[in-house]
């Protein structure tokens, strides 16, 4: 059995769509819709057919694309249960603890309210890879728009419990922003400075942070590293406002 193949593209004006494919079966899945047409040339880039849409949460950056690309690939739409009536063509919804089938490997599915109320996040633990949508970014997490601190502390919690060198592929490259803010945390974290240092020289060559691993973000992320709901709650606030 081959392993899964990911790609990672940039659109929008600061989104990554990426793409999963399995070699054997030659199922490909987009994680979210951000763009119609990026996903397109994407597969195109690839020689790949759309099978399937995982759909993280209901934002227009990560659903606009939907519609074009089910009607051009007649793909399976997999989404969140909670947000059904905010997201249009789910042909399947999905819970907590849920688990499906991907090219041959096991998704489970992972809730992770706080940014919307009924966002999910994708896990391939064969891949070692999750999918975080607006949860979890390098150097940071969502704003809290739907939930409130404590349920976004339990939602990145359950992230932290995933194996460290799980891969994290996030719906934003807001990397270098968040590396100044999280340099006015923790301004002694020699692995958050080393860390800022590669993402300032990726960023001046064009190029992606992304992916990135549970346990470099348990080294540097000051939101996964806040140790309860109230100092989380704390840093939230500060870069709300930073
Ligand atoms: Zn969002
Ligand atoms: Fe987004």
């Amino acid at each position: 059995m081959a392993a899964l193949k990911f790609y990672q593209f940039p659109c929008l004006s600061d989104n990554y769509g990426v793409l999963v494919h399995d070699p054997d079966s030659g199922d490909t899945a987009s994680i979210d819709a951000p763009d119609a047409n990026a996903v397109e040339t994407a597969l195109q880039e690839n020689g790949w057919a759309l099978t399937h849409i995982l759909v993280t949460h209901h934002h227009w950056d990560h659903t606009q694309g939907i519609a074009e690309l089910k009607s051009k690939y007649n793909c399976r739409v997999i989404g969140p249960e909670v947000e059904a009536s905010k997201i249009d063509m789910l042909d399947e919804t999905k819970n907590d603890g849920d688990q499906f089938t991907f090219g041959g490997e096991t998704v489970n599915v992972i809730s992770t309210p706080g940014h919307t109320i009924g966002m999910i996040n994708f896990h391939f633990p064969e891949s070692g890879t999750v999918f975080t949508g607006d949860t979890l970014f390098a150097l940071g997490c969502g704003r809290i728009f739907e939930g409130d601190a404590n349920m976004m502390w339990e939602s990145l919690s359950k992230l932290a419990k995933l194996p460290p060198e799980t891969v994290v592929y996030c719906g934003h490259e807001y990397t270098q922003a968040n590396a100044t803010f999280c340099l006015t945390m923790e301004p002694d974290n020699q692995a958050l400075i080393k860390r800022s240092e590669e993402i300032t020289a990726l960023r001046a060559q064009g190029k992606p942070t992304l992916p990135t691993s549970i346990g470099l973000e348990l080294e540097t992320n000051p939101f996964l590293r806040a140790g309860n709901a109230e100092n989380f709650a704390k840093i939230r606030t500060a870069k709300d406002n930073a």
